[in-house]
């Protein structure tokens, strides 16, 4: 059933043709049958768990990805969401009946069912390389969809590791990567794709938009921004130690390049007191004194990306951390406290690990503080108060919204996930990858009678 793989593509006339002959497979029904959709996510599954130390290396090489965190992050994460997905397709995909009007006379039935869409394109950005590609992949393939994934050039390992496993596990007459930048992408978006789901920035997510408004193409774009986190007024004792750890863990993972990271901190004066100190203490339990030195600890993707969070140390006061070394891309975990609203830190999002602490006089200024900015990927708060909960929830708009724990929404299949406004459009995982990848047709069935 498998074919070579094709040549690489260096330009449209290739990506046309690619695109061509995976339309010709999901034209021949191939994609549709449920055995087809499992066997490819099974596939899929045994790819990750069978090079589970490769996928691990490369993820090391491209972003000094701790172990633990590529296993946690990207290998397991996306290995359960398979699973999740394994066990419920069937169901998610069944027809739903919707209630008809008398009118139509008493045989009459309606409902919904979901179709593949065709070819979809997958662009993948470098941060979580594998977690990034492989997910939204599963969930094309479960939506029984012929799939052109394009890994990040900027995690060349994993970009490299993903072109050489997925021809071997999947039907490559029905999936393709194309490795690749700019040009490679940039012949890619002029094709007629059925779908493109795009993981990046807004700057490259309005490129994409643009080039698929050509052939009235759906997107879905996973963006990013600044996710606040707030800590409520007078948080204090071991609430606000566990906040301080929680918080240190989600900025910190990945080097703190992660899209739903916490980007900075909301609190009172007060409050932000006893934070800076709780903040410390947790870097420290996580990484040890010299975090450089910390197996758990990862580093900066590139030059340039190291060269611009460099530039944002500045802002503020310096609570922890500081230290950089270029040789090794190496930012260490810092906070910034008393960091005012304008200072360059504040300005575009961090995606780096570098937390700073902006002091507002409490909810009210919060959720101005808020709204007044671009409605963030993740919004998160720590409180012990319902009403304050039910107020942040009621009265700002956000992707995901997270009391306590930043960061683990993502990890409940059931819960969509995705931006609104600048942070995105769309939102995929578990069933409501099946929806974003399929049509949901209307189907009215009227008796001829007789
Ligand atoms: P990136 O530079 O790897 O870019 C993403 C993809 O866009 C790559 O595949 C790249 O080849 C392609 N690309 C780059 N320039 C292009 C161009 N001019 N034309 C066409 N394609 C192009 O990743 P990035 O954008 O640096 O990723 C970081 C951003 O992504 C952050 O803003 C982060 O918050 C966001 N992000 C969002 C999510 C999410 O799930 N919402 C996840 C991770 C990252």
């Amino acid at each position: 059933m498998n074919h070579p793989a094709p040549a690489p593509v260096t330009g449209p006339a290739e990506a046309a043709a690619l695109v061509d002959r995976l339309r010709a497979t999901f034209r021949t029904g191939r994609t549709r049958p449920l055995d087809w959709r499992t066997r490819q996510l099974s596939q899929l599954r045994a790819l990750l768990t069978e090079h589970r130390e490769d996928i691990a290396d490369a993820l090391h090489a491209d972003l000094g990805k701790p172990r633990a965190e590529a296993y946690r992050s990207e290998i397991d994460f996306s290995v359960r969401e398979i699973d999740h997905t394994l066990e419920h397709m069937e169901e998610w995909l069944r027809p739903q009946d919707v209630d008809v009007s008398a009118t139509f006379g008493p045989a009459a039935g309606a409902g919904t069912r979901y179709d593949p869409l065709g070819v979809v394109l997958v662009i993948a950005p470098w941060n979580y390389p594998a977690q990034l590609l492989l997910v939204p992949v599963a969930g094309a393939l479960a939506a029984g969809n012929a799939v052109v994934a394009k890994p990040s050039e900027l995690a060349p390992a994993t970009s490299a590791l993903v072109a050489e496993l997925l021809p071997r596990y999947l039907d490559t007459d029905a999936v393709a990567v194309v490795e690749g930048g700019v040009p490679e992408t940039t012949a890619l978006l002029a094709q007629r794709f059925d779908h493109i789901f795009y993981t990046g920035n807004g700057t490259v997510g309005r490129v994409v938009m643009r080039a698929a408004a050509e052939h009235l193409t759906p997107v879905t774009l996973e963006l990013g921004g600044k996710s606040p986190a707030f800590v409520d007024v007078g948080l204090d004792g071991a609430a606000l130690t566990e906040t301080a750890r929680r918080l240190a863990r989600a900025k910190f993972a990945n080097a703190g390049q992660t899209c739903v990271a916490p980007d900075y901190v909301l609190t009172d004066p007060a409050t932000a007191r006893a934070l800076e100190d709780a903040l410390a203490r947790a870097v420290e339990e996580l990484f040890g004194p010299d975090p450089a030195a910390s197996e758990a600890y990862g580093r900066i993707v590139n030059e340039r990306h190291f060269d611009r969070l460099s530039a944002l140390l500045d802002s503020g006061r310096l609570v922890t951390g500081g230290h950089t070394d270029r040789a090794t891309k190496y930012i260490a975990p810092t906070v910034l406290a008393g960091v005012a609203p304008d200072e360059p830190v504040m300005r575009e999002e961090i995606f780096g690990p570098v937390l700073p602490i902006v002091e507002v006089d409490g909810l009210d200024e919060a959720i101005a503080f808020i709204n007044d900015r671009d409605k963030p990927l993740a919004l998160y708060a720590f409180t012990d108060s319902a009403a304050t909960r039910e107020r942040i929830a009621a009265e700002t708009s956000s992707g995901g919204l997270g009391f306590g724990l930043p960061m683990a929404h993502l990890g409940v299949p059931e819960l969509p996930f995705g931006g609104v406004g600048e942070s995105g459009m769309g939102a995929y995982h578990g069933p409501h990858s099946i929806a974003v990848f399929s049509h949901r047709k209307a189907r009215l069935d009227v008796p001829l009678g007789g």
